[in-house]
């Protein structure tokens, strides 16, 4: 098991909020112990769990559950990829809620931006699909207005990389899937997550964006799943995640 926070830890155990667990830590009620020689810590949110320890919450030792839930989702428009929305706007929570309870969803996917969220209940595997250190690749289909020719420069310039306000970002691969006169498309694979990364390499490259989708990430194909439908992953497609 990676370390993980202590509230992160007890809500994958108990499947209870995390405001709700923010409100018991703040009652005394976890209790944690550590192996010798090191030091037992104090229950904060922000604590780190190691696999050795054990974590006592109301006086109930806390048994990791095994992860079981792994599901893709196709993200509409006009969703926000958060599992509640204080403002109103149209959020995953009504999704997650028909999943099983600690089912999480996998980073996040702009608003406006459609495709592929994975919806699962595995910390580890949300950790090794996130953090850059693992590359994880991802792929974009860009709509761009109007033709866009295989040899325009700016294909180019993606994959030998441009450069954003935190750093350079560059396209492992940038491929012409269809052009005509109307709009083309165009995929761009990355294997990182930084904060509308795939939107501001576009403004870089002065490519005008009509629209982002997410058709893969790892091994894991969005495919012919309708938009707004989820589905379980099969067991080699969990297993090819990893
Ligand atoms: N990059 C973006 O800019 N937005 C997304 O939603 C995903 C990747």
């Amino acid at each position: 098991m990676i370390p993980r926070r202590l509230d992160k830890f007890i809500a994958d155990c108990t499947g209870l909020p995390r405001r709700e667990i923010h409100r018991r830590l703040k009652h005394d009620v976890v209790h944690i112990e550590r192996p010798a020689p090191w030091e037992s810590p104090q229950a904060w949110p922000e604590t780190l769990i190691y696999a050795d320890d054990r974590v006592f919450f109301e006086q109930t030792l806390l048994q990791p559950r095994a992860p079981s839930s792994y599901f893709m989702h196709h993200k509409p428009m006009g969703v926000v990829s958060t599992t509640s929305s204080p403002s109103g706007a149209p959020c995953l929570g009504p999704t997650l809620d028909a999943l099983p309870e600690g089912t999480f969803p996998v980073g996040r996917l702009d608003r406006d931006t459609t495709g592929l969220m994975l919806m699962i209940d595995d910390g580890d595997l949300a950790h090794l699909l996130l953090h850059p250190k693992f590359h994880i690749e991802k792929e974009y289909i860009l709509r761009i207005p109007g033709l866009l020719h295989p040899d325009d420069p700016r294909i180019a310039r993606a994959l030998e990389g441009v450069e954003l306000n935190d750093g350079p970002a560059r396209a492992l691969s940038a491929r012409v899937v269809s052009s005509d006169e109307d709009h083309s498309l165009l995929g761009l694979i990355v294997d990182e997550g930084r904060k509308h990364l795939v939107r501001r390499m576009a403004r870089a490259l002065d490519l005008r964006l009509q629209h982002l989708h997410r058709a893969r990430m790892g091994e894991l194909q969005l495919g012919e799943l309708a938009l707004g439908e989820t589905r379980a992953l099969g067991q080699g497609e969990v297993a090819a995640l990893w």
